[in-house]
């Protein structure tokens, strides 16, 4: 490997005039420390998303703009959401390694030191784990704790619990991780599918620095739904098993019915048709359902165009081509 020498630090920013300049002072100081340790040419760009602010956000990235030479910023026309102004950071970020971060200094510019040293000893992803979320309220606590122990239940690669956004992805992860053309994007669920080799640093995650949250539950509870139904098929396929459990006993039933009919008579008029109707049809209802979903399973697997796999390193070829074989 060439020896790495820019560093990206994507940041998303909505409405966050208070922010900006308290997020530099925090951050320069950590990046120009990460940096030393990249070496003497090693420099840094700072890449803001204004994700379509209406304060003075913008004024104040072009100002910032225009008197560094390592901060560089892109407009959204309107408010797309984090993930959205994620995903344009990282198509534009040009660095080695990409650092996506919160401007709130929820996620500490200091852990880009320990990332960028993991990294350098070879990991091609650092996660930033936070080991406190005592600044979160019980609710959503409690929530993310369900959600990840659902989503890992249900997904075939694992979510690493209590990672944000936060981490640091090599420039082979990026690369991965813009050619997957997803709509609904669920960047955890990206990051993590991309694999590679993982270190982990923790961190305990501090209160909102300035300005107010931008999630709001509604928010969250899509961008939940947006994970599992990116991440998984379980839900839809689920009801094969269900369909085909429920469809058996009832088929089951439906038999004992008749041969009870048959051989002790009637007990009560209509009760053995009615239910073997009732029975046998429920039963092809949630089996069909199945079926259908396990099609429509595939379905979303395919529309989602991601590549088969992803290659982390090849050996060179030991024989050179044939043509050149005396
Ligand atoms: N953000 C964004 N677009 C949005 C909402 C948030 O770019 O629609 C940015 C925001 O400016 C911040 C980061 O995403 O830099 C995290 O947002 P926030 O702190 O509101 O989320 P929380 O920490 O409460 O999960
Ligand atoms: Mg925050």
């Amino acid at each position: 490997m060439a020896k790495p020498s820019l560093l990206s630090i994507v940041v998303p920013v909505f409405n966050e005039q208070e922010s900006i300049s308290l997020f530099m002072d925090a951050a320069r100081p950590a990046v120009a420390e990460a940096l030393g340790f990249m070496g003497a040419d090693a420099r840094a760009e700072f890449l803001f998303v204004n994700d379509g602010s209406t304060d003075r956000t913008g004024d104040i990235l072009a100002i910032l703009a225009r008197l560094n030479a390592d901060v560089r910023y892109v407009a959204l026309s309107r408010n797309f959401g984090k993930e959205a102004a994620l995903a344009a950071g990282i198509d534009r970020a040009r660095g080695d390694a990409v650092i996506p971060i919160d401007v709130d200094l929820q996620d500490p510019p200091e852990l880009i030191v320990a990332m960028v040293r993991e990294w350098l000893a070879g990991a091609r992803v650092v996660n930033a784990r936070r080991i406190d979320r005592s600044s979160d309220g019980w609710f959503k606590r409690w929530s993310a704790q369900g959600f990840y122990r659902l989503i890992n239940r249900l997904s075939d690669h694992p979510i690493p619990e209590n990672v944000g956004d936060f981490r640091l992805l090599d420039r082979q992860a990026v690369d991965v991780i813009k050619q997957l053309g997803e709509q609904a994007r669920f960047n955890k669920g990206l990051f993590s599918w991309v694999g590679f080799s993982v270190a982990t640093v923790d961190y305990e995650r501090a209160p909102r620095e300035a300005g107010r949250s931008k999630w709001r539950l509604g928010k969250l509870w899509a961008l939940a739904i947006d994970g599992i139904t990116a991440s998984t098929t379980m839900p839809l396929r689920i009801w094969s098993y269900i369909g085909g459990g429920i469809a058996l006993m009832a088929f089951a039933y439906a038999a004992f019915l008749v041969l009870h009919t048959l051989l002790t008579g009637v007990d009560t008029p209509g009760y053995a048709s009615i239910m073997v109707a009732v029975l046998l049809l429920g039963g092809l209802n949630l089996m069909s359902l199945g079926i259908i979903g396990e099609y429509l399973g595939r379905v979303a697997q395919e529309v989602r165009h991601r590549p088969l796999y992803v290659v982390a390193e090849e050996s060179e070829p030991v024989v050179s081509p044939a043509a050149e074989i005396p």
